[in-house]
């Protein structure tokens, strides 16, 4: 396995750039270039990880340990709030994501916490090339997949997922309600939800389409970046997530079984 320690942030050019049409910037590398140092730096006010825990409460830990999991690759590891907590329950982490940005804040909050993080620089579409091992869970959290822009790369992505889990392993992967999103357009004002619980930030949708929605975050300093995503519809991720060859989903919304309008998916897929 491929662990690096971060113990100091790396340099990197603070400007997101999406050149003069930022409506056409739809490439799944792109997220590089998006998560930059400083919206890196303002990502926890941005999800605010007290109101967030408590918003999910005992959700993932739950389905985890019904599932029999302990050890869990975390590959959308982000500022560390997942890998944070589930390393405080005991389970056995690896935190893996592809933009070090993200891995270097992560590995400090975690030390804030007094948890060591075991982090690997890993993009999902090669997941296999930088991970080695099999874990009981693959937890893709946060609303990430939705970075993927082409149907290969998903398709590529869930697979690599797929192949590290062992036997009875499970993936929990989670996204924004895009149905509600491209059914209504740019008329719902607040992005926020449950997963982006700050209270010094606006989340707005800014462009969407049946192939882009783009989203604007404000914070209260003036400071505004934003993130170019592929709007996933529920119904397409269940069928991917079975055509890569997860044998059982269950979809909950907002963390409740059968939700029918949440602000947020969750969907656990089993390998059997
Ligand atoms: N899970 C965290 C959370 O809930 O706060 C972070 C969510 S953030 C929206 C998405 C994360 O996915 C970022 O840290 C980004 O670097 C990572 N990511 C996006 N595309 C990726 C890819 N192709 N491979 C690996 N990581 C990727």
């Amino acid at each position: 396995m491929t662990l690096t320690q971060h113990s100091q942030k790396p340099c990197q050019d603070d400007l997101q750039n999406f050149g003069d049409k930022p409506e056409q910037v739809r490439d799944t590398d792109h997220y590089q270039q998006e998560y930059v140092e400083d919206f890196t730096d303002r990502w926890d006010r941005l999800i605010d990880w007290k109101a967030r825990s408590e918003a999910e409460g005992d959700f993932y830990i739950r389905i985890l340990r019904e599932h029999g999991a302990r050890s869990v690759l975390d590959v959308a590891t982000g500022t560390g709030f997942h890998s944070v907590s589930l390393l405080k329950e005991g389970f056995d982490v690896i935190s893996a994501d592809g933009s070090p940005n993200m891995l270097a804040r992560a590995f400090q909050n975690a030390r804030d916490h007094g948890q060591l993080l075991r982090t690997a620089q890993a993009d999902w579409r090669f997941l296999n090339r930088d991970i080695h091992g099999e874990f009981d869970a693959v937890i893709c959290l946060g609303n990430s997949f939705t970075h993927l822009f082409r149907e290969h790369d998903r398709r590529k992505a869930l697979a690599e997922y797929y192949a590290v889990l062992k036997h009875n392993g499970i993936l929990i992967l989670d996204h924004r309600n895009y149905d509600r999103l491209l059914d209504q357009g740019v008329a719902i004002r607040s992005g926020k939800g449950n997963v982006y619980c700050g209270k010094d930030v606006n989340v707005s949708p800014e462009h969407v389409d049946e192939g882009l929605a783009r989203l604007q975050y404000s914070f209260s300093d003036g400071s505004t970046y934003h993130l170019n995503m592929f709007p996933l519809r529920q119904s397409y991720v269940n069928r991917l997530m079975t055509e890569v060859g997860f044998q059982k989903i269950t979809s909950f919304g907002d963390y409740l079984p059968g939700h029918q309008d949440p602000d947020f998916y969750v969907h656990v897929a089993e390998k059997e």
